[in-house]
């Protein structure tokens, strides 16, 4: 009976064994720490009757411990040379599936559907997030239309205080406001750097996100534009709202005057920072310019 993958042990044994040097163009950060690995699991809620979906899963240090409370565990792993590794240390669990996938050009819908026994069941993606392309994965997840019961991921912690933040914060924006507009995000834990191997430069932090149980009060007229006009609005974060509309849409003086209105009609003060707007008001704001055609 060998320890488990994620302890230190276990984790250089691995290496060891198939030469495996890690990759920092893959953000390659192995976690060795059971601990933690157990935590994870924990804050995602996992049981028998999820599917969970793994994005990178290395040497399989957190795949083995999903596998052994999960239903079904598909991983999704980029570099080629771990797959024979993987196959080889997740052998004993016969609810893991490994495919090679790149997460950012893979058909989510179409691997459930395939590589689920049962994909009517709920799906919970779990990983320890490559941190190079975070914000890209998590705007992929949310882009698909698979409806995740739970996205619970490990990221740098710079990052999750920025998903998590309140309107008036240095961390909130369009990041936070793209997350909000879907899903409730809260982080579970902290996680110290001194626990991977290599030990990245930053700390990183557990965020859990669910599905939003309360509506929006208000819909945008497209989404796409939407965020399109809010990435606009905190282009200069220390510039006025005004200043930073301006940019958008114009500074004629009709321009000015319908601007003037519409902001005076939302009850929102020109004078206000980016940051110190609600999404609901952004989207407010936005559907009015919109009907003004600015
Ligand atoms: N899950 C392992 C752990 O916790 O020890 C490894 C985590 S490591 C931070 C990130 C993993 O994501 C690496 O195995 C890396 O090769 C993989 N990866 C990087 N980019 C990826 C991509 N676009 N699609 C799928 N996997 C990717």
């Amino acid at each position: 009976n060998s320890p488990e993958i994620g302890s230190r042990a276990r984790t250089h044994a691995i290496m060891e064994k198939y030469g495996i040097r890690t990759k920092k163009s893959f953000g390659q950060n192995f976690l060795t720490d059971l601990n933690v690995l157990k935590n994870i699991v924990k804050a995602a809620d996992i049981s028998r009757n999820d599917n969970v979906i793994e994005v990178g899963p290395g040497i399989g240090a957190l795949t083995e411990q999903l596998a052994q409370q999960a239903g079904e565990v598909l991983a999704l792993e980029i570099d080629q040379d771990l797959i024979p590794v993987l196959d080889e240390v997740l052998a004993p669990y016969d609810n893991v599936k490994v495919v090679k996938q790149d997460v950012l050009q893979s058909n989510l819908p179409e691997l459930i559907k395939k590589e689920f026994t049962d994909p009517t069941k709920p799906i919970k993606v779990v990983a320890n997030l490559p941190y190079y392309i975070t914000s890209p994965i998590l705007m992929n997840l949310l882009a698909s239309p698979v409806k995740w019961a739970t996205i619970c991921v490990m990221m740098q912690k710079e990052v999750a205080q920025r998903l998590t933040a309140k309107p008036g914060t240095k961390q909130y924006g369009a990041l936070t406001l793209a997350i909000e507009y879907q899903m409730n995000a809260k982080i579970a834990f902290d996680v110290s750097r001194k626990v991977f191997v290599p030990s990245p430069n930053v700390d990183s932090a557990i965020v859990v996100l669910r599905p939003r149980t309360t509506a929006l009060l208000v819909q945008p007229f497209d989404k796409q534009k939407l965020f399109g006009f809010i990435r606009g609005c905190f282009a200069h974060r220390r510039k006025s709202l005004w200043n930073n509309l301006q940019s958008i849409v114009g500074k004629e003086p009709e321009i000015k005057a319908k601007m003037t209105t519409i902001l005076s009609d939302l009850n929102i003060s020109p004078q206000l920072r980016p940051e110190k707007l609600t999404l609901e008001q952004f989207i407010n704001l936005a559907n009015a310019l919109h009907q003004q055609d600015l």
